[in-house]
């Protein structure tokens, strides 16, 4: 688990980045370092791309006395605008921020702000997403979280649309994305046919017996 490093003499800032594949749970360890962040009484912000429509324009992350506020933003450039006087600056979703963003990460940390990046490293094509990966360079420390793979319950670092849109940006409902591991993913469409051939068999079996059930003597 991350924690905090230690620094002797004049705080200076630093850039961390949480990056994963849907599903791994890069949010909740967003949240949970700025949580402590707060309890610390540092001041403690969450920007995200306005593209993220999900949730309502200024939203409360959590609900108890440690609300984080979360500030919906057209632009990186508008994040320093924004963030003036701010401890720590969370920024969400990352991956749909333009590529200014590393540049601004860089300028928060070298005014002394802590920096926590959180986002998909890859998109549905497994292609490196958005600002990510220069962030990833950039950043002092990474930490890549893991979801679990839905169909061979591996360790799943890939997201897979399920829908046939070949759009970048369809944002992430549940029944949309799986995440999966490489071979898994790989295996790709394969798996759905099997999936929903094995669901098929299934429902034959059921209505068979359901038949036999029914049937009187
Ligand atoms: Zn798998």
């Amino acid at each position: 688990m991350f924690l905090e490093p230690h620094f002797k003499g004049q705080r200076s800032g630093w850039i961390e980045v949480i990056c994963g594949s849907m599903f791994s749970g890069k949010t909740e360890e967003l949240i949970r370092r700025l949580k402590r962040a707060k309890i610390a009484n540092q001041k403690v912000d969450i920007f995200k791309p306005k593209i993220d429509t999900r949730y309502d324009n200024k939203n409360v992350v959590s609900h108890d006395a440690n609300a984080i506020l979360s500030i919906p933003v057209e632009s990186s450039a508008k994040i320093l605008e924004l963030s003036e006087g701010i401890g720590v600056v969370g920024i969400d979703e990352a991956q749909f921020f333009d590529m200014d963003l590393p540049d601004v990460c860089q300028q928060l940390a070298l005014k002394g702000t802590r920096v926590i990046v959180a986002g998909l490293d890859m998109d549905f094509r497994g292609i490196p997403f958005g600002p990510m990966p220069n962030l990833l360079a950039v950043a002092e420390y990474i930490t890549k979280v893991h979801a679990i793979c839905q169909h061979c319950g591996n360790l799943a670092t890939h997201s897979y649309r399920l829908s046939k849109d070949d759009e970048t940006v369809v944002l992430g409902e549940k029944d949309s994305y799986e995440a999966r591991c490489r071979t898994c993913y790989h295996m790709g469409n394969i798996l759905n046919l099997r999936v929903q051939n094995n669901k098929k068999e299934e429902e034959k079996k059921d209505q068979g017996s359901l038949k036999m059930f029914n049937e009187k003597p």
